[in-house]
C-alpha cells in the first residue's frame, strides 16, 4: 500500500507531501532512446515491464506567512481511474486539519492536467480554494493559450482549470525567479513544458528543492540526458536538469518531486562522472 501523505520539516516550515493518486506505472519506453537495460539497472529492477511506483503528488507548506499548495493534482478525474488514493487530494488536506479557505497561494510547476486538476472541483462549480492566488509562469500560461493547440484534449483540460481563476482575477503570472512568499522562490526549468518551474524553499539555513517534472524519478537527477517522451523540448529539459543539480549541490538542498513516491527525499553529491543521488 503506497503512502498517500507524509509530513517533514524544512527549518521552521512544515511540508506535507500529499498524493492525489499513487498508481503503478510501467516504465518501459518512458525514456526516449535509452536502452531499457541501462535504466532498469540504474533503477535496480530486472524486468523493463515491471511496474514502478508512481505518484500524482502535491506539497502543502505551512508555518510561514502564507499557506502554500504546490500543484493541485489530477483532480476529480483521478477518482475514476481505479488507482490508490486517486482524486483524494482534498481529503488529504482535510486530514491535516487545514481548511480549503486557509490556502493563500497555489503555485503551479506547469499546467499539465495532473498538476492543476483540483483548481476547480468540476466544470462550472465554485472554486476549490476560494481565497487562493494562483501563481503560474507567464510563458506557461501563454503556451497553453495558443490557437493551434485548440483541438488537443490535454490543452482543453488545462484551459478549463485556469479559466474560472482568470475570470475571478486570481491568477498571478511571473517571469524567471520570483520569491512568491518569504522563503519560496521559483526556479525556471523549461523543457518538459515551455514555462516549467521548479521551486526552492528556504528556512533557517535549510533548503528543499521541489523538481516538478524536471525529474520524474531520482535517477533522472543522475542521468540528465534521459529524456521522457512527454518533454516538449529535450535539449532545454536536459539543460534544466544540469541547472537543478548544480543548485541542489550549491544549497546542499534536500530534493523531492511530485512524481516521486511518498516519501522520497535525497541530496545530490558531485562525483567524477556527474552527480550521485544520496537518500536522505
Ligand atoms: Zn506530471
Amino acid at each position: 500500500m503506497p503512502k498517500l501523505s507524509e509530513t517533514f520539516t524544512v527549518g521552521n516550515l512544515e511540508v506535507a507531501a500529499l498524493s492525489d493518486g499513487a498508481p503503478e506505472r510501467a516504465l518501459g519506453g518512458f525514456f526516449n532512446g535509452v536502452e531499457p537495460a541501462d535504466w532498469t539497472q540504474a533503477l535496480g529492477i530486472t524486468d523493463p515491464e515491471q511496474p514502478m511506483p508512481f505518484n500524482f503528488g502535491t506539497f502543502l507548506v505551512r508555518g510561514g506567512r502564507r499557506t502554500v499548495l504546490i500543484d493541485s493534482g489530477y483532480g476529480p478525474v483521478a477518482g475514476t481511474m481505479g488507482i490508490t488514493g486517486g482524486g483524494e487530494l482534498l481529503q488529504r488536506i482535510e486530514e491535516l486539519g487545514v481548511g480549503r479557505d486557509e490556502i493563500d497561494i497555489v503555485v503551479h510547476t506547469h499546467l499539465h492536467p495532473d498538476h492543476c486538476g483540483w483548481n476547480i472541483p468540476e466544470e462550472g462549480a465554485e472554486l476549490t480554494f476560494p481565497k487562493a492566488i494562483f501563481f503560474v509562469s507567464r510563458v506557461e500560461l501563454d503556451h497553453w493559450e495558443q490557437a493551434h493547440l485548440d483541438d488537443d484534449e490535454r490543452v482543453q483540460v488545462s484551459r478549463r482549470a485556469m479559466a474560472p481563476l482568470k475570470a475571478a482575477g486570481r491568477v498571478a503570472t511571473f517571469d524567471g525567479e520570483l520569491e512568491v512568499t518569504t522563503g519560496l522562490t521559483t526556479v525556471p526549468t523549461p523543457g518538459h513544458t515551455p514555462g516549467h518551474t521548479s521551486l526552492l524553499l528556504a528556512s533557517q539555513g535549510e533548503h528543499l528543492l521541489i523538481t516538478g517534472d524536471a525529474a520524474h524519478h531520482p535517477v533522472h537527477l543522475e542521468h540528465h540526458d534521459w529524456i521522457p517522451g512527454v518533454d516538449l523540448d529535450p535539449r532545454e529539459s536536459e539543460t534544466s536538469r544540469h541547472r537543478l543539480a548544480a543548485l541542489a549541490v550549491e544549497k546542499d538542498a534536500v530534493i523531492t518531486g511530485g512524481h516521486f513516491p511518498i516519501l522520497t527525499l535525497g541530496k545530490l553529491r558531485q562525483v567524477e562522472s556527474g552527480y550521485q543521488w544520496v537518500p536522505a
